[in-house]
């Protein structure tokens, strides 16, 4: 499918000039009826819009499309089915990666579609499909609320919930995807939606952690749940230490009820004025957590740990607006080079092994890797969960670096691809898409079933495909014995 002539920037020969008019015109059109606002590849504002958070995302879409409401997003659907442009809905672009060039689509850019509803007395949130985690947490907070966010306040809502959501407190409540009570859609036909668990069951279901492949989210409704404060924070220890801390938290993290989510990390700090004096250029495992405990509970749950005496201790009573800080996640837009696996488990072997590829001596490029404990809540597949009910393993890691250059990503890419190849024997069976920026076969993700659930609905809500998503749902499922 190839851009029309109107949306690219080569110059237009003479014979071509009034159909090139006419398209004009209809952008034009388009334009006059939209609350919002359309940048296409011609306009001055252009470099900057086509821009994901991931810098490295290298995003050339010919229009780039600001809905302000649920009639431009229709207006969106129905322009870009009559000229054949795929659709592409993305909040803040933390997952663009997979998504390529976008050459032949519309970027619809929701950061404008930004309604935040707390109700205190029902305890859920209604958000537009432009709002951040870390906005929810700070209007939920205001109610002593809290939601199911991740470690980083700058991701949006709603690519996070459709790819699963995995936060501090998934232990206790889950994954995010299965505490969602409502969406609200336009669909691939432009027609807006309301979807629950009585309307559109299919839909509903595959919405909870198959992606965005199905229809354009415009708002998303969920559950809160009561949290004033928790005892979070994190020990660091010179990384020199990796081979006996990760085991100690490994065997503390097995025996921890379901209010502690934890994670064992590897952290590279880099040499940048912007980070704190005392962390400048140095290399630390870390054990990060997040126990929904009083602080004297908290001190009892960590006694262990604390017993191999950590260089630096940030754990406090905090609110749940503080768990923002904890992972040292980047804020603003950053070239960054993101991967992911799950682990079915964690044995010593597994450890010693993560250890050599990523730790002292293993002149790793990685500026965090992570290991996430899972389990718990995690692990129980409720009937009315979604197409993600549960994940399926011990541990999730996820590996972070920022780079700035071609050389700098293929050192960060190869060291990854080293360190999952070292991990294999342990891999779990499916994948987790949010850690994961790259391509994925369905099957890689989902069981059997799911996968041809998820085409099924697939096929009857976008059979011409025109939704694009970074980890997308195929209209129909390649037949295992096609060429
Ligand atoms: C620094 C950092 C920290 C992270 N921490 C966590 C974490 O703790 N836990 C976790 O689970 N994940 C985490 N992630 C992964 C993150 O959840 C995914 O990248 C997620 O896809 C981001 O959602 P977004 O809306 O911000 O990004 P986007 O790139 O805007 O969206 C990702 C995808 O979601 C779909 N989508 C978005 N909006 C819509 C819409 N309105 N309608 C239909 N489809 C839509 C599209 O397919 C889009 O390509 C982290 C990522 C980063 C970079």
């Amino acid at each position: 499918m190839l851009p029309p002539d109107y949306l690219t920037q080569r110059s237009i020969a003479a014979p071509e000039r009034s159909q090139h008019e006419r398209h004009l015109g209809h952008l034009r059109g388009l334009r006059e009826r939209l609350a919002g606002s359309v940048v296409s590849k011609a306009d001055a504002g252009w470099g900057r819009a086509r821009l994901a958070w991931n810098l490295a995302a290298d995003q050339r879409p010919p229009l780039v499309a600001y809905p302000e409401t649920i009639v431009d997003v229709v207006e969106l659907v129905s322009f870009a089915r009559a000229r054949a442009l795929r659709l592409v809905p993305q909040g803040t672009g933390h997952g663009a990666v997979p998504l390529g060039a976008i050459e032949d689509g519309m970027l619809v850019t929701t950061s404008r579609l930004r309604e935040l509803v707390i109700d205190p007395g029902q305890r859920r949130a209604r958000v537009g499909a432009g709002v951040t985690w870390g906005e929810v947490q700070a209007a939920a907070a205001r109610h002593g609320l809290a939601g199911l966010a991740g470690t980083s306040p700058d991701v949006g809502v709603v690519g996070y919930t459709l790819g699963g959501g995995l936060g501090w407190m998934a232990r206790r409540y889950g994954l995010a995807c299965n505490s969602v009570l409502a969406f609200d859609v336009v669909t691939a036909d432009g027609r807006p939606l309301r979807v629950d668990h009585e309307h559109e069951p299919d839909l509903f279901w595959a919405l909870r952690g198959g992606g965005g492949s199905f229809v354009i989210v415009t708002a998303l409704e969920f559950a809160l749940y009561p949290v004033r404060e928790l005892y979070a924070g994190a020990l660091f220890w010179p990384q020199e230490r990796a081979a006996e801390i990760l085991p100690a938290w490994q065997a503390w993290a097995a025996g921890v009820p379901d209010s502690v989510t934890s994670v064992g990390r590897l952290l590279n700090v880099p040499q940048s004025s912007e980070m704190p004096e005392r962390l400048r250029g140095r290399s630390f495992v870390l054990v990060e957590a997040a126990c929904l405990a009083t602080e004297d509970e908290g001190v009892e749950l960590l006694r262990a740990l604390r017993d191999h005496e950590p260089e630096i201790d940030t754990f406090a009573m905090l609110p749940p607006t503080g768990l923002g800080d904890l992972h040292m996640d980047p804020v603003g837009p950053v070239p960054a080079f993101i991967d992911g696996w799950l682990l079915a488990d964690l044995p010593p072997a597994a450890i010693d092994t993560f250890v050599a590829a990523a730790g002292p001596g293993s002149r790793s490029p990685l500026l965090s890797v992570e290991l996430r404990h899972l389990g718990a809540g995690l692990a129980d597949a409720a009937p009315e969960h979604g197409a993600m009910a549960s994940l399926d393993a011990g541990f999730a890691t996820a590996t972070y670096s920022v780079v700035p250059d071609t050389d700098k990503a293929m050192a960060v890419g190869r060291h990854a691809a080293t360190l999952r190849a070292a991990l294999a024997p342990w891999e779990a069976e499916r994948n987790y898409p949010n850690f994961a920026e790259r391509s994925f076969d369905l099957a890689d993700l989902f069981s059997p079933e799911a996968c041809e659930r998820l085409c099924r609905v697939k096929a009857q809500y976008d059979p011409g495909n025109l939704i694009q998503a970074s980890h997308p749902v195929p209209v129909a499922q390649p037949s295992p014995s096609a060429p």
